[in-house]
């Protein structure tokens, strides 16, 4: 061998040399490589699988293993499609996955919607990349979106339910900002105001069908709702259709400009035209039905007198008990068709008052003198600081005090003491009616003035209407008074009311 070869032949040992180490080096990062992906598979908080050119498992991460509730032993060497129950076996992500491989493509939220056996019924995006580590693999990722969708479609559902609820509604619905400009109104705009939603949307704002009477009025209230967040107003206003006539139309309006979720003043209109038209009817009737039975109760009521006196002339009082019961009620019929003749006088406004200066205390005297000539029981105390003159109407004041009267001993069935007051406020006097009986609720005090209004327990204990507290508000505000009561619930309540000691109204 020549020196040459030799020296040749040393060379490509030393090049061989160089190659295997750098080839050892390339093996050594290879494993090193493999160990950190499978480092990562195992680790990963992710659902991920690890399958070879084959589709089977060759690892997976211990999420996934949680997430299916399958063991290492019925995952690793199986192929995909067999894997628990063969539910992967679907013939869309066959496709992809096979073709993930050969054409070096990946895929990404492939949706699978499932029933598994363990877990129930699953959505889950998958993802898929292909990676050369001795040899094809490819790295699935799961994520489990069930409870994402769950929530979506659960917020869909109940967005659908709110929609169709105002969408359906027989009422109006609109929203309007802070200057009243239509930002939304609901199909019942047709049917209620003659108007598509999208021409009603067009108006500068709402309160421009108003008729220009009502509408300051309107505005007004818009304007102080505008004031509280969370505020409701309810007015009844007409509004004009699109072919020209008036509705009567009763509108609650809430300020909801501060909630975020609606960020607007949530107006509900109502058409009421029919329903006041039926109410004013039935008003007339009654105006009418009691006007017209007066006359018959007043001349049985004397003839009724009659015959009492003439019984007891003879001294016949074998029927005189019967007479007596007729008359005590005919008071009960005439009281009734007095107070609703009341009402429907005050409903029409027409309420007259024939006011005049006269000192309170006498009207109280004469009015417990009337009511224990009609056989009162209880014992009535008055204190007063003096004479107090009120520029009033008499009739109606004496009413007022009869009605309240009548309530202190109805409503105090166990006690007998009544204590009156009067005393001078500033320019009014106030005159105030304590009894000891059954008291009243809290919550209905402020109620118990409305019309046909009673307390719910003792209602069928105690005969009434209803009336006689909404009348007697009605003629106290008429002298531009006020009445209130103070109560607790059995021990007993105090009627008090203020009039004017001047000529106001
Ligand atoms: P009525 O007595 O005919 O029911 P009112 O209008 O006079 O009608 O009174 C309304 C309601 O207020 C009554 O039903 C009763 O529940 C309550 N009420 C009025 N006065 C008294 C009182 N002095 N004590 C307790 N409850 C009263």
């Amino acid at each position: 061998m020549t020196d040459k070869l030799q020296k040749r032949l040393r060379q490509g040992k030393k090049d061989i040399a160089r190659h295997a180490g750098k080839i050892a080096t390339h093996v050594a990062s290879l494993e090193e490589a493999l160990d950190y992906a499978e480092a990562i598979v195992r680790t990963v908080r992710e659902p991920l699988i690890m399958l070879d050119k084959d589709l089977r498992v060759e690892m997976a991460s211990r999420a996934f293993y949680q997430l299916f509730r399958v063991t290492k032993s019925q995952t690793e060497g199986q192929l995909i499609y067999n894997l628990g129950n063969k539910q992967w076996n679907i013939p869309k992500l066959r496709t992809l996955l096979e073709s993930v491989l050969p054409k070096d493509i990946h895929f990404d939220d492939f949706k699978v919607e499932h029933n598994f056996p363990k877990i129930g019924h699953k959505t889950i995006l998958l993802n898929a990349r292909r990676f050369y580590k001795d040899g094809e693999h490819i790295l699935l990722a799961f994520e489990d979106i069930s409870e994402r969708t769950r929530l979506m479609e659960r917020q869909i559902s109940s967005e659908q339910r709110f929609r169709a609820l105002i969408e359906k509604s027989e009422d109006v619905i609109a929203l309007v900002d802070a200057n009243g400009k239509v930002l939304y109104t609901s199909p019942a705009t047709k049917r209620v105001l003659g108007y598509p939603p999208k021409e009603f949307q067009k108006l500068t704002n709402p309160f421009e069908l108003v008729p220009p009477e009502e509408s300051k009025i309107v505005t007004t209230i818009f304007q102080e709702l505008l004031q509280k967040n969370g505020n409701t107003a309810r007015t009844t206003y007409r509004i004009r259709h699109k072919d020209g006539t008036y509705r009567a139309i009763e509108s609650i309006m809430t300020n909801l400009l501060n909630d975020p979720n609606v960020k607007a003043v949530v107006i509900n209109y109502r058409d009421v035209t029919e329903r006041q038209e039926i109410e004013k009817r039935k008003e007339d009737f009654i105006s009418i039905a009691s006007h017209e039975l007066k006359t018959p109760i007043t001349s049985i009521k004397v003839y009724t007198q009659i015959l009492m006196r003439k019984m007891e002339l003879v001294s016949e009082h074998g029927n005189l008990p019967m007479l007596q019961r007729i008359n005590a009620q005919l008071n009960k019929l005439s009281q009734l068709v007095n107070d609703l003749l009341n009402v429907s006088h005050i409903q029409t406004g027409k309420l007259p008052l024939k006011s005049e200066r006269f000192n309170i205390k006498e009207l109280i005297l004469q009015a417990i003198d009337d009511k224990k000539e009609l056989g009162m029981q209880h014992r009535v105390t008055i204190t007063s600081t003096g004479s107090c003159f009120v520029y009033a109407d008499r009739e109606r004041i004496s009413q007022v005090l009869i009605n309240l009267l009548d309530n202190a001993v109805k409503y105090s069935p166990k006690s007998k003491n009544i204590n009156m007051e009067i005393t001078t406020h500033g320019k009014t006097c106030i005159t105030s009616i304590k009894d000891f009986g059954i008291g009243i609720p809290k919550d209905e005090q402020s109620k118990i003035f409305e019309r046909f209004y009673r307390s719910e327990p003792d209602s069928s204990k105690f005969h009434g209407q209803g009336l006689g507290l909404f009348i007697a508000s009605q003629i106290i505000q008429r002298h531009g008074g006020e009445i209130w009561v103070k109560s607790a619930l059995g021990k007993g309540s105090t009627f008090y009311f203020s009039i004017p000691t001047k000529e106001t109204h």
